[in-house]
């Protein structure tokens, strides 16, 4: 199939432009000016005159069915995967994990059954480690070679994931020498534990109380001891879903002095904030995740550092529970599933940044879909609109203003943190591969399409950072 998408607005991190994408197969094969007339042989030319023609959208941070102690997140491979076409989301990297006392490369095989056969959009994996002994650190490479490139490590969570400093630099140190990614749960899990404890036994058990027992200087102090600890290894870090005033000032201080660190925000901390956790019983339980919303003035800060470069990415940590699900925990918040959705909803909110001037449109790019890909080692593959790329293309309408809604989203949860929430823009067509996944308000695409994408190196010892 050799496919013209013409007339539309090219964009991407760099370049605002009129021009026409020609799609032949798989890849794009050229982007520019009159290619209609220059390559006649086209089996189909799609118009995006008025529009905007971007790179899928690439979400470097899902759980998509994600066990949570004793709770499934709502969407799996099937359902999350189609929600993020929907939303102009065309490439994930989701959370594989290993239990404790099993290995790595076992849970990454779980991973991929539930994936395979399932997923709308192509994925990828980077590994949680849980635990760090003699043969985990062994894996690390014989993941490497499988294509995952990264691996999280927690600060927090003692009964599932948590790792002392020791093991964390094992970590570290292990993946300076394979030139791979440690991504970090930055939250002092010790002081959160304590934390929890006294407010329960106080009685202080509403969801707003989740907040109090994970404050910003808990995720702050556990940012600087990350970055310190990646430091000492000569590693470059990724600092996951950074929500806090304080580990964005760290963030900006090790830029500052050169250090390879890079970080994200999702969403959720632009847009919402921790006064959505005092909604009486249900609802407020509905907008608990970790690290908590945080006090609403933080969110200029986040989209300033999504300005100046401290925050390179936005991504979701998508991790849906129903409300029945959340349900468990109104009258305890501790125990609340932990989790927002957000694979469909990201690109629009993020757009509408762009709208609001909060982003420039090449910034919107970058942070959605560029940089992302850079870090994770999917670029020029994924991720921009060039000769060789994939053909994961979308075709996004600013000019449609619509209501953010649970009744009209596509993700297998029973409510919507932005209920009510105008945005503007959408995705009009989705193509990935050259294949229409999303066209004239309709889903075309089929689970099992998605393939698995092994990632490369992109990051590791010795790299600096720039600025946008
Ligand atoms: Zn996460």
């Amino acid at each position: 199939m050799r496919i013209l998408i013409a007339g539309g607005t090219v964009l991407t991190a760099t370049d605002v432009i009129e021009a026409d994408v020609l799609v032949d197969g798989e890849q794009i094969v050229a982007v520019g000016r009159n290619l209609a007339l220059r390559d006649g042989d086209l089996d189909r030319i799609i118009d995006a005159s008025e529009r905007y023609v971007i790179p899928g959208g690439v979400d470097v941070h899902t759980h998509m069915e994600l066990d949570a102690s004793g709770a499934v997140a709502s969407d799996d491979f099937v359902t999350g995967t189609r929600a993020a076409a929907w939303g102009g989301t065309t490439t994930i990297v989701d959370y594989a994990g290993h239990d404790r006392g099993e290995a790595p490369l076992a849970g990454l095989a779980r991973w991929h059954e539930k994936a395979k056969g399932r997923a709308c959009i192509d994925y990828g994996f980077h590994l949680m480690i849980s635990e760090v002994n003699d043969r985990v650190l062994a894996e690390l490479g014989e993941l490497a070679d499988t294509g995952v490139t990264s691996f999280k490590v927690f600060m927090a969570y003692p009964d599932r994931y948590m790792i002392n400093d020791e093991e964390m630099l094992l970590v570290m140190q292990r993946s300076a020498a394979l030139g791979t990614l440690v991504a970090v749960h930055a939250e002092n899990g010790g002081a959160i534990e304590l934390l929890r404890r006294e407010l329960v036994a106080d009685g202080h058990l509403a969801p707003e109380y989740h907040a109090a027992s994970r404050p910003p200087d808990v995720e702050g102090e556990a940012t600087a001891r990350a970055i310190m600890l990646a430091g000492l290894a000569g590693t470059a870090v990724y600092i996951a879903h950074l929500s806090a005033r304080p580990a964005l000032d760290a963030v900006h201080d090790a830029r500052d002095k050169g250090q390879a660190v890079f970080a994200e925000t999702c969403p959720q901390y632009l847009y919402l904030s921790e006064e959505d956790l005092h909604r009486p019983g249900i609802e407020g339980a509905r907008f608990v995740c970790s690290p908590p919303l945080r006090p609403a003035e933080t969110r200029a800060l986040l989209w300033q550092g999504l300005r100046r470069g401290d925050l390179d990415v936005v991504a979701t940590d998508h991790c849906p529970f129903t409300s029945e699900q959340k349900a468990v925990g109104v009258a305890d918040f501790t125990r609340i599933p932990n989790g927002l959705h957000g694979v469909e909803d990201r690109m629009a909110l993020l757009y509408e940044g762009v709208h609001r001037g909060e982003l420039s449109l090449n910034r919107w790019i970058e942070v959605a879909a560029t940089a992302p890909a850079k870090l994770v080692g999917l670029y020029p593959r994924k991720g921009t609109l060039a000769p060789g790329a994939d053909a994961d293309v979308v075709i996004w309408d600013p000019s449609v203003e619509r209501t953010m809604s649970a009744a009209s989203h596509h993700m297998n949860v029973d409510y919507s943190c932005y209920e009510g929430l105008t945005v503007h823009g959408r995705a009009d067509v989705v193509l990935q591969r050259g294949e229409v996944l999303v066209e004239a308000g309709q889903f075309v695409g089929r689970p099992g399409a998605g393939r698995y994408l092994p990632r490369g190196k992109m990051w590791g010892k010795g790299v600096t950072v720039r600025r946008p």
